[in-house]
């Protein structure tokens, strides 16, 4: 429907090997997200996840004769919001269609959207590709096509009965926003960082929540295959992935398949394709000859919405620090590249960061939440939300290691009891004996013990000053790894170099 342009330059990082040369994937994203909202588009029924069925259905949803639809402001608020997240036009004036269709998840017999003036036009979504094995990011600029609301449809149920199907209608009428990329994304890892990151934009925006196992995020996949930096290839699509990981697994079956057909002289039909997650794999759903011809028409029960710039401004007014701020940000305030990048990356990592961080070193901070946290939750399949050590918690390890009450070695078995046991970091220090030894009386005694003892090794680190480390070692061993390692230093040097 829209002009194609091609943005980028190819890339041979992003190369899909073929059998007798390399290929260029391209890729288009329609990114279905259910606006955060109490009430649906056109009515006031509950959008709330998990109701009993058929409980949150108005005589609007449902399609009474006679029934109306009125326009949900807060809906409209959030997309126009989404779009300035996005960089991108707000449209002043929009208009609401239907597309006809029968299903009987429908009652309507047509959804209400949007085709020839959506609500949002073009912007753009910046992605970080990576990390590679250097821990670098690659910057690339993703556009977006437009941002449309539309309502979603019920939910048919083939499962509850065996001749009968149900249909509940909860769903039915809830907003979604649609945001359809232009075809600009060269690879799995760009397709997976543009949702990832789009997802993070909706969560910092608060406009949707972006939980894709609860289906309020999912994405129609559009691949095609092309000699690099050659013309644009037939594309087909696949409907409503609802992982990102299927989503990289759809694309690298789709592309394989393409190629192979590609390569034995074949030629790709434009179709619509679903992917099954079990067998890993897409199957054809439709082709473009059987495609609907939905009969778009303005819907006669709808005024275009119409916005002036004050309305536009006082929403710009109120955006949050968004992910691309924040790292900036972060960046500035001492963060590496990576630590800042990863700790943006989810909504969830850098409010707990920021929590921490308060009042205490930011680098030091960013090391316990990326090394320690996330890796110790990661591997226990957890994520942030329950997790077992809270900010508070966190930050009072970090305030005993910065006050010298712990070594750095210290602070991870204590790490493992508040992980295990939880409690306050300083009352366990206490009652378990582990603080640091800073008696340097005690220190000498086991320097002197250990320099007696060893009179030959004495002599070498005369020689080669970097073998102190052994004394060292021979040290936090006999004070059960709790003498203070700077006291134990100076010592050492004093004792034996005099
Ligand atoms: P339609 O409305 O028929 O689905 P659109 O022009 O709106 O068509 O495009 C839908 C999606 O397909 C967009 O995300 C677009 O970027 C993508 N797309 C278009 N052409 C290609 C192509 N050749 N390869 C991959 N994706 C494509
Ligand atoms: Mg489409």
């Amino acid at each position: 429907m829209t002009e194609l342009v091609d943005v980028r330059t190819p890339n041979p990082k992003n190369f899909f090997p073929g059998e007798d040369h390399d290929w260029e994937l391209v890729i288009g994203l329609e990114v279905h997200a259910q606006v955060t909202s109490n009430a649906k588009l056109f009515s006031g029924a509950s959008t709330a996840f998990g109701s009993e069925q058929n409980s949150n259905v108005s005589l609007v949803d449902a399609a009474m004769p006679g029934m109306l639809p009125v326009i949900n402001e807060e809906c409209v608020r959030q997309a126009v919001k989404t779009g300035l997240g996005m960089s991108a036009v707000i449209n002043k004036r929009s208009v609401f269609d239907r597309k006809n269709y029968f299903y009987p998840d429908l009652p309507q017999g047509y959804q209400i959207s949007q085709l020839y003036h959506p609500i949002v036009g073009e912007g753009t979504i910046t992605v970080q590709v990576g990390p590679d094995k250097a821990g670098k990011f690659e910057t690339v600029e993703i556009g977006v096509e437009r941002l449309h609301l539309e309502q979603d449809a019920g939910k048919s149920m083939h499962d509850q009965h065996p001749t009968m199907s149900f249909v509940d209608l909860n769903r039915s009428g809830v907003a979604l926003m649609e945001i359809v990329s232009k075809p600009d994304i060269r690879s799995i890892d760009e397709a997976k960082a543009y949702v990832t990151k789009l997802r993070s934009i909706l969560r910092y925006l608060g406009t949707c929540d972006g939980n894709m196992d609860q289906g309020s995020m999912r994405a129609d996949v559009n691949v095609s295959v092309r000699k690099p930096g050659g013309d644009f290839g037939t594309r087909c699509e696949i409907k409503n992935v609802n992982s990102i990981r299927f989503m990289g697994q759809a694309i690298e079956y789709e592309a394989k398949r393409q190629i192979d057909i590609l390569e034995e002289g074949g030629s790709i039909d434009q179709e619509t394709r679903l992917f099954d997650p079990v067998k890993v794999e897409t199957r054809s759903m439709r082709s473009k000859e059987e495609a609907h011809d939905y009969r778009y028409f303005p819907d006669p029960d709808l005024l275009p919405l119409e916005f002036d710039d004050a309305y536009i401004e006082e929403i710009r007014a109120s955006l949050p620090e968004l992910p691309d701020q924040k790292r900036a940000r972060f960046m500035e305030e001492g963060l590496s590249e990576y630590d800042a990048s990863i700790l943006v990356s989810d909504k969830s990592y850098a409010d707990y960061f920021e929590k921490v961080a308060e009042g205490r070193d930011s680098k030091t901070t960013a090391n316990w939440v990326i090394n320690d946290l996330l890796g110790a939750l990661n591997k226990a399949g957890k994520d942030l939300d329950n997790s077992p050590i809270s900010p508070h918690q966190l930050g009072g390890i970090i305030d005993l290691i910065k006050a010298d009450t712990i070594s750095g070695k210290i602070a991870k078995d204590l790490f493992e009891i508040v992980w295990n046991e939880g409690g306050d970091p300083a009352k366990i220090v206490e009652d378990r004996g582990m603080a640091q030894v800073t008696d340097t009386g005690a220190i000498e005694a086991a320097i002197d013990e250990i320099i007696a003892a060893n009179p030959d090794k004495v002599a070498e680190v005369r020689e080669k000053p970097k073998m102190i480390g052994w004394f060292v070692g021979q040290v936090m061993a006999a004070t059960g790894g709790k003498a203070n390692p700077k006291a134990v230093n100076e010592l050492l040097q004093k004792k034996i170099n005099g």
